[in-house]
């Protein structure tokens, strides 16, 4: 039996459905992932020889393809949220964590292109932990 994600995009117009399994699991923090993501590193799950289907809103998913390279980021195009790609060349479907909202059953693989981390990355243990949003913030 194959085994189903579900996951969707913010403002809900997006749905999709793979059916596959994670392969891995990379925290990426590469220059093209913080444009891209517009933090410190992109979250993608890799699924080989699985099937990516559009539950609803296909025609709002863009996908960029950055010049001369591998990197490319689908998204919805009314809410910006990031959606999975199909990248042809590994047969994989690439899936942003983030995007899914079934539960994701493997631990992350590995951490690459650290050798890009930005340096507010690094150090991170003395920042204080909120709940939620913190009262100051709203002051
Ligand atoms: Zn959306
Ligand atoms: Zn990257």
């Amino acid at each position: 039996m194959t085994n189903k994600h579900q996951g969707s995009c913010l403002c809900g117009r997006v749905k999709y459905e793979l059916s596959g399994d994670f392969q891995s699991f990379f925290l990426c923090h590469c220059t093209r992932c913080q444009k891209d993501t517009g933090s410190a590193h992109a979250a993608n799950l890799f699924a080989k020889a699985s099937t990516l289907t559009w539950l609803q809103g296909e025609s709002d998913v863009k996908t960029y393809q950055h010049l001369n390279s591998m990197h490319a980021k689908s998204f919805c195009q009314i809410c910006g949220s990031a959606l999975p790609t199909i990248a042809e060349s590994i047969n994989s479907v690439v899936v942003p964590a983030g995007s899914l909202d079934s539960v994701i059953s493997i631990e992350p693989t590995a951490k690459i292109f650290v050798s890009s981390c930005v340096n507010w990355f690094r150090y991170l243990d003395n920042v204080p932990n909120y709940e939620e949003l913190p009262e100051q913030v709203n002051n």
